[in-house]
This record gives structure tokens, C-alpha cells and sequence, in this order.
């Protein structure tokens, strides 16, 4: 089907008018350049077939916005704006970890005060920070079956991202991952500061994204190669049981090279999309090849399609959208911007299959959301939460933090006994 360019009314009026405005209701012109008679350069118009949303298939105005009680109208949009609710779900996880960090810091000054301050609880959530240990405790379940009562939280949480991945893709990146709700943060902010971002040429770009594959391949590889007896020292070690308060310290008492290691990323992240996301987080390469095989997938009707391109320029990850049929990419974190900005109805969405019934957007989200709550919220059900580390073992570790059990070479935990 053929249709000719026609300015949508709906929620992205406004952006598709511009399109349609630059484009006119003229054949579109090109960038080629030539020069004409008198020597100036103007533009060479060349005739493209442009197409026309049938009013059947516009987007129709959100209810929300007709809607005139403020609370109803938070309510329909979340139902109704999937990045409305992206953007409420990232800030309920980012407020959460937040929490988590206070709670924290508190643990952290009764420890260090030797238990003079009050005591506060360790927050089991802070191992989701603890990635290596994580991929440690998930070989050794994998083995025996066991989940380490030492950071059982850090196996959960890992095990609820990679099936959040599995299931509905990279999603935990865009919608609930807190580092990732940061890197969005800085790149709007980035175009707020210059009206732009940046974007890395193709061809630094393909290299530069293999650097998280080969960081993950580092880490998988460094786990693989341990034998059962490693990995339970490991797990069993004064230094994991620390680790936790070990990575609070770091980063306490942070060196000048960590620090501005930090400073530059922040504002790479700042005029570069997801800098970090995209070049250099291992979780985010584990994630991709683990959404690569979702069945879920963004899905284009090339039917219905009027190649407006809005759906490529909205893509943070730089996927051609308006090209795909389904997008198989690994850099595609389900955001959903894509599905938000496309004027056509039933023509850009999530599905199993080119045939099978989309996914609706508002019910995505709450899957992703849904799916970490109920694996983790199980796992505390089930006493998989809270490690087996008591208050008294914890503040006679703090005593001893410089100890050489402590310490670590290369992921490697030196020898401890018993006592340890
Ligand atoms: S393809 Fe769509 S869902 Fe995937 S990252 Fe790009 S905008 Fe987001
Ligand atoms: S799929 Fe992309 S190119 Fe096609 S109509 Fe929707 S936004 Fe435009």
C-alpha cells in the first residue's frame, strides 16, 4: 500500500507536523547538491513516493489529555503514555536504590563506629551492586543447587534480570536498571545545555561496542575456568562476606584516578547517548545476547509504514526502525520511544511474531516491572533474601577490615582458615 504525506493529528502531532511541514505536501527534496547556472549551490530535488495516513489509521488524541481531574488524568496517561510510565517506573527503582544506600550508610557508620552508633540493618538490595560475586554464586547453584547464604540477594536479583531479558529483551536496561536512568538523565540533560548530542561515526562506533563484549567475555571466562572448590572459597571467603563494605569504602574514600575515571564517563554520558550503557557495560552485554533470544521483538507493518523516519530519530541506540521488519538488534533496550512517536496505528509495536497480537505498551511495562518484583518478592518468601551473617560476626569483620584475608589478587581471595 502507497500513501501520500499527510500531516496525523494525535500525540505526535506536533512532531510530525514539522516533518510534514519540511517534507510539504511537494516530493521531497534531497540533500544532493549541484550547481547551477550562476554558480550557486542549490539544492537537486529528486521525487520520492510519499505516502498518506488514512484517517482509519491515525493516531487518535490521548483521552488523558481531555481529561480534566488531575489524579485521573496521571492515571489514564500512565495507562496510556509509554514513556510516561517508563519514566515513573525508572524513578520508583531510582528512588529505591536511593533508599537502599541510605539504609546503607547507616549500616556503614554503625560498623565503622565499632557499634557505637544505632543500628540499622543491612539492606539485602545492595548486592544487586555486586555483579562478579553474583556470576560466582550463579556457577556454583548451577552445580550443586545451592543458593550461598552469604549474598543470596546478589544470585536473585541477577537471576531476575536475565529473566526479565530473556523474556521481554534488554528492558531492565531502560526501564528499571538505576545506571541506566542516570545515563538517560545525562543525555537530556545534554541536549537541554547544547540542543544536541553527539554521535560517534559508524565506523569507532562498531569497535568501541565491542569493548563490553569483551569485558563480559573477561569476567565469563574468568568464572568459568573456576573449579567447584574455587568457587565455593571464593563465596565462603572473609573477603566476599566483606564485599559489600569493601565497595562502599572504595568509592568513600575514593583515589584521584577512580574519581576522574567517574568525571569522564559523566560527561561523555552528557554528549553521547548512554555512552556507558553502550560501550562499556558487561551487564549490558550479557543482557543484549540474553534479549537476542527473546521472541519478543519491536515489530514494523511495512504495509501500513509511510517511512516518516520518526521512529530511527527517536532511537537512542541508533537502530534504523523505519528499515527493520523486526528489530533483532542487541542494542535495543525496549524502550518503547520508537512505538511512542509513530503516527500510523497497528503499525510499529511488540510481538512474538509478524502474526502473532502486539503486546500493548502500558501492559510491557508493568510486565517488566511485574517480573523483577515477583521473582525477588518469591525469593524473600522463600528466606532466599537475607545472608546468614550475624550482627556480632559483622562488627568483629569491621575490626579487622585491613586484615590480608580481606584483600584480593586479580579476583583471587587468599587462603583462610576456619577462624577467618
Ligand atoms: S528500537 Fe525502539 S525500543 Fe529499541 S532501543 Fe530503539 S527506540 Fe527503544
Ligand atoms: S514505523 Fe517508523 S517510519 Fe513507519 S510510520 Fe511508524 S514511525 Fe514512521
Amino acid at each position: 500500500m502507497r500513501y501520500h504525506d499527510e500531516t496525523p493529528t494525535g500525540p505526535f502531532a506536533g512532531k510530525h507536523t514539522h516533518l510534514s511541514t519540511r517534507m510539504g505536501s511537494q516530493p521531497f527534496a534531497d540533500t544532493t547538491q549541484r550547481v547551477d547556472v550562476e554558480g550557486l549551490t542549490r539544492p537537486k530535488p529528486r521525487k520520492l513516493a510519499i505516502k498518506k495516513i488514512p484517517p482509519e489509521l491515525r493516531r487518535g488524541k490521548p483521552a488523558y489529555k481531555s481529561e480534566s481531574v488531575w489524579y485521573r488524568r496521571i492515571f489514564k496517561r500512565l495507562s496510556e503514555d509509554s514513556q510516561y510510565q517508563r519514566s515513573a517506573i525508572q524513578l520508583a527503582f531510582a528512588l529505591l536504590c536511593l533508599w537502599i544506600g541510605a539504609e546503607f550508610t547507616l549500616f556503614m557508620q554503625w560498623g565503622t563506629s565499632g557499634g557505637a552508633e544505632a543500628f540499622m540493618p543491612r539492606p539485602p538490595g545492595v548486592e544487586g551492586f555486586l555483579p562478579i560475586s553474583a556470576l560466582i554464586s550463579l556457577k556454583y547453584w548451577w552445580h550443586t543447587g545451592i543458593i550461598n547464604n552469604v549474598h543470596p540477594s546478589g544470585l536473585i536479583i541477577l537471576l531476575a534480570i536475565v529473566a526479565v531479558s530473556l523474556l521481554l529483551k534488554k528492558a531492565f536496561c531502560s526501564w528499571l536498571c538505576p545506571v541506566g536512568t542516570l545515563s538517560e538523565s545525562l543525555w537530556m540533560l545534554g541536549q537541554r545545555i547544547f540542543g544536541r548530542t553527539w554521535d560517534i561515526p559508524r565506523w569507532l562506533d562498531y569497535p568501541l561496542r565491542s569493548l563490553k563484549y569483551l569485558l563480559m567475555a573477561f569476567f565469563v571466562f574468568s568464572v568459568a575456568g573456576m573449579g567447584l572448590d574455587a568457587l565455593r572459597m571464593f563465596i565462603y571467603s572473609p573477603y566476599n562476606k566483606m564485599a559489600d563494605v569493601k565497595m562502599y569504602l572504595f568509592f568513600a574514600d575514593i583515589s584521584s584516578t577512580a574519581l576522574w575515571t567517574i568525571i569522564i564517563l559523566v560527561l561523555l554520558s552528557v554528549v553521547v547517548k548512554n555512552f556507558w550503557c553502550r560501550y562499556l557495560c558487561p551487564y549490558g552485554a550479557m543482557l543484549g545476547i540474553a534479549g537476542w533470544l527473546s521472541p519478543l521483538k519491536i515489530t514494523r507493518n511495512k504495509e501500513t509504514c509511510v517511512d516518516c523516519e520518526l521512529c530511527t530519530k527517536a532511537c537512542p541506540s541508533r537502530i534504523k526502525v523505519h528499515k527493520a521488519g523486526r528489530v533483532w538488534s542487541d542494542e535495543c533496550m525496549s524502550c518503547m520511544a520508537c512505538v511512542a512517536v509513530c503516527p500510523v496505528k497497528d503499525t510499529l509495536d511488540v510481538r512474538l511474531s509478524r502474526k502473532s497480537r502486539p503486546v500493548p505498551t502500558p501492559v510491557y511495562g508493568m510486565l517488566v516491572a511485574g517480573a523483577f518484583v515477583a521473582v525477588t518478592g518469591m525469593a524473600m518468601l522463600a528466606g532466599f533474601w537475607q545472608n546468614s551473617i550475624s550482627r556480632e560476626e559483622y562488627l568483629r569483620r569491621f575490626q579487622s577490615l585491613d586484615a590480608p584475608v580481606y584483600q584480593h589478587f586479580r579476583g583471587e581471595v587468599p587462603a583462610y582458615g576456619p577462624h577467618d
